[in-house]
């Protein structure tokens, strides 16, 4: 006799991923009134908390695990919301509308947001069991990073992308001597360009970073100890080290969403409709891992920045409740290059043919970077000058050619507001 198989247990709603995209889900469900049942899932040890701080304040010890939760421990019962750390959800059935737990308890559920996250990208090359070497993701690898970092004096930081820009202010910061380390020419220049990769390579040198440029990791050297003691390059180079931090980019988690058939995105994400639904019926995504068709840049996007994930997660909550409109902020990014400097970005650009600078980048202070792509401005940075980006939001919005208006853009003195 075959016995049918009796689900555990059944939620209205079960967010898989307790980062920034689920919390800020469970939130917005309750702040916009609904009384069904919400449980959140999570792997990690900790209840939801702040990630860019891993970069920072975490990593400097000026703040703790504790002090970058997102919310005291009431908030959950206070609103309903069940959260279950350390736990996985290692199988979605989509036909069956269910996830098996690493618990072993198998959750019926009436809609479902897949919001995973994404992983360290690693380079596997010779010597990387060796001690002193870290990746960055979560705050335990950042109370490493920072333990280690006690004993260190040499630190060598692997890619020259936000995460390694910030990880050598705080460094510095703390005392130690740090070099970057990226195939690229300058630093931040794969994202931003040529005129703002020169510009944080101005900002990182003046506090005594060392920039090896155009070169890359070929292995790792150890001492006797099996301690890591040089990051040796493929031109040959080798580059003293006590300790090293790679930061060589992230992968969307897409292990529970590939398992389950759900179709994948070209930059491996999971692909959704412009509402963020996903391939199975009432299945959305959001945050890293949500490839998205994106209706203000006509093309499919997935970027990893929090605000996105915040923003996407309550996204999900309307749309879960019926809101029926596209998806449609534009992405903002920002980064902390130590108390050095912050930059803020709003795009993202795939490709532009051109940049209009607002005030002195050579000066560094306060200017802003604008990004033109046949005419269309397609992104803005800003550096002490934040007020400029909702400017540079109207106009990604409403497409309009800024090509006779590139003098007013450039020229610090005239009224954006008449642009456009
Ligand atoms: C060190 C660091 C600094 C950063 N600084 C900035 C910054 O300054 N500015 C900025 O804009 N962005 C920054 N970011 C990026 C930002 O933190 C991410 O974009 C954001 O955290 C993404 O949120 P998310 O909810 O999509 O995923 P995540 O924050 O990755 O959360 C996903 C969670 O899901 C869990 N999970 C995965 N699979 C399962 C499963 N099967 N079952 C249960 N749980 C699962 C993961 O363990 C993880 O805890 C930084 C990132 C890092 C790593």
């Amino acid at each position: 006799m075959v016995t049918a198989r009796v689900a555990d247990r059944e939620v209205d709603v079960l967010l898989v991923g307790a980062g920034p995209a689920s919390d800020a889900c469970a939130t917005e469900l309750r702040e916009r009134g609904f009384e069904g049942s919400i449980l959140l899932v999570g792997r990690e040890l900790d209840p939801p908390y702040d990630r860019p701080p891993c970069s920072k304040e975490l990593l400097r010890g000026e703040t703790s695990r504790e002090g970058i939760r997102l919310h005291p421990e009431e908030h959950w019962e206070q609103r309903g919301i069940e959260l279950l750390t350390r736990t996985s959800v290692t199988k979605l059935d989509p036909a069956a509308r269910s996830v098996q737990l690493s618990s072993k308890q198998e959750v019926v559920y009436g809609q479902a947001l897949l919001a995973t996250g994404a992983m360290v990208r690693r380079l596997n090359v010779e010597g990387s069991e060796l001690e002193g070497i870290h990746y960055l993701r979560a705050p335990a690898n950042a109370e490493a990073i920072h333990k280690d970092a006690a004993e260190a004096q040499r630190v060598v930081l692997v890619g020259g992308s936000y995460i390694g820009c910030e990880v050598a202010a705080s460094m510095t910061m703390l005392g130690k001597r740090c070099t970057i380390l990226m195939q690229e020419g300058h630093p931040l220049e794969r994202g931003f360009g040529l005129r703002v990769g020169a510009w944080a390579r101005g900002v990182l040198e003046a506090h005594e970073v060392e920039i090896v440029a155009e070169d890359e990791l070929d292995f790792y050297r150890g001492d006797e100890d099996g301690h890591v003691e040089a990051v040796v390059c493929g031109s040959g180079r080798a580059l003293e080290a006590d300790l090293v931090v790679i930061g060589a980019g992230a992968v969307p988690d897409v292990m529970v969403a590939r398992a389950a058939g759900l179709s994948l995105g070209a930059s491996g994400g999971i692909e959704c409709d412009s509402r963020l639904r996903t391939s199975a019926d009432s299945v959305w995504a959001a945050g890293d891992v949500c490839e998205y068709d994106s209706a203000v840049h006509g093309r499919r996007l997935r970027v990893e920045h929090w605000e996105v994930a915040l923003a996407q997660g309550r996204y999900v909550a309307a749309s879960m409740l019926g809101k029926a409109e596209s998806y449609s902020e534009i992405p903002y990014f920002w980064s902390d290059i130590g108390d050095w400097t912050t930059l803020e970005y709003v795009g993202p650009a795939q490709t532009w043919d051109r940049v209009v600078v607002r005030g002195s980048i050579e000066d560094g202070e306060a200017f802003s970077v604008w990004y033109v792509d046949q005419d269309r401005l397609v992104a803005a940075l800003a550096v002490g000058r934040s007020e400029d980006l909702d400017h540079a939001r109207r106009l990604m919005r409403s497409r309009v050619s800024v090509v006779e208006h590139e003098t007013a853009l450039c020229d610090v003195a005239s009224d954006l507001s008449a642009v456009g």
